[in-house]
C-alpha cells in the first residue's frame, strides 16, 4: 500500500472542498467527505481513519460486514442498492450510521421492522434518481413528494435527506442541472414542512460542481483510494 499516494490524494481533496467551498459562498465544514472504499482494503481504511476520516462507504452489505468484522468501531454509510432480505444484517450492526439508498415503500418498511428491533431509529436518504436513468436505481423527483409524506408513519426511521448518482460523463459540467435538480426539490419539500438537511450528491468526477449545486455528502472512491 503506497501511503504517500493515499496521502496525496487525501491532500488534494480535502484542498479542493475547501477552495471550492470557499469560492461558492459556503462552509468546508458543511460538506462531509465519505470516503468510498468498495474494492479496497481494510488497511486502507485504517490510514484514512488515522487521518482523521470518519465516514466510511461500502456498496455491498457482505462486503461491509466482513469488513467491519476486521476493524473496530468504523462508521459505516451503506451507499448501494439494499435487498430486503439483507437488511437485518445491516441493521444489527450497531455502526451502520446511514442509509444512501432507500427507493421503495417495501425496503422503508423493512428497514423500519428491523431498526425497531434492534431499538434504534435509522438516519436515511432518498434516493433520487433525477437523471431518468433508466439503469439506475431510485425515484422520479415527482414522486418524492409522496414518497416523503408515506415515511411519516415509519417510527423507527429518520429521513435526513437525498441521495443521487449523476450519469458520469467526462465533462461534469453536464451533469449540474442534476444535482440543481436535487437541490430544487429538496427546497420544494422544505416548503412542505418537510426539513432535513442532507444532500448526498458527488463523485470523484463530479464532486466540485455538486459542492457549488449544495452537495453537503460528497462520496469519493477512486479519487481517494487510487
Ligand atoms: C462507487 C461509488 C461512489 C464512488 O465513486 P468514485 O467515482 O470512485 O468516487 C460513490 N457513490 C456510489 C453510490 C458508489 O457506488
Amino acid at each position: 500500500m503506497a501511503g504517500d499516494k493515499l496521502s496525496k490524494n487525501l491532500e488534494e481533496i480535502r484542498a479542493r472542498i475547501k477552495h471550492v467551498a470557499e469560492r461558492s459562498g459556503r462552509k468546508q465544514e458543511e460538506i462531509e467527505l465519505i470516503a468510498v472504499s468498495k474494492n479496497h482494503p481494510v488497511a486502507m481504511i485504517e490510514f484514512f481513519r488515522k487521518k482523521g476520516i470518519n465516514f466510511f462507504g461500502e456498496n455491498r452489505v457482505q462486503d461491509l460486514l466482513e469488513k467491519d468484522g476486521q476493524l473496530a468501531g468504523v462508521n459505516w454509510h451503506f451507499i448501494g442498492h439494499l435487498q430486503r432480505n439483507k437488511v437485518k444484517q445491516l441493521l444489527r450492526l450497531e455502526n451502520c450510521r446511514m442509509i444512501h439508498s432507500l427507493d421503495t415503500l417495501r425496503l422503508a418498511r423493512e428497514i423500519d421492522q428491523r431498526a425497531e428491533q434492534y431499538n434504534k431509529i435509522i438516519p436515511v436518504l432518498i434516493e433520487v434518481n433525477v437523471a431518468g436513468d433508466l439503469n439506475k436505481f431510485g425515484l422520479a423527483p415527482n414522486d418524492v413528494f409522496d414518497f416523503v409524506q408515506l415515511l411519516q408513519q415509519f417510527k423507527n426511521i429518520e429521513l435526513k435527506g437525498l441521495m443521487t448518482i449523476a450519469p458520469y460523463v467526462a465533462d461534469p459540467e453536464k451533469v449540474r442541472p442534476f444535482f440543481q435538480r436535487l437541490s430544487l426539490l429538496r427546497e420544494q419539500l422544505w416548503a412542505k414542512g418537510y426539513h432535513f438537511k442532507e444532500l448526498s450528491m458527488g463523485m470523484t468526477n463530479d464532486y466540485e460542481v455538486a459542492i457549488e449545486e449544495g452537495s453537503t455528502m460528497i462520496r469519493i472512491g477512486s479519487g481517494l483510494f487510487e
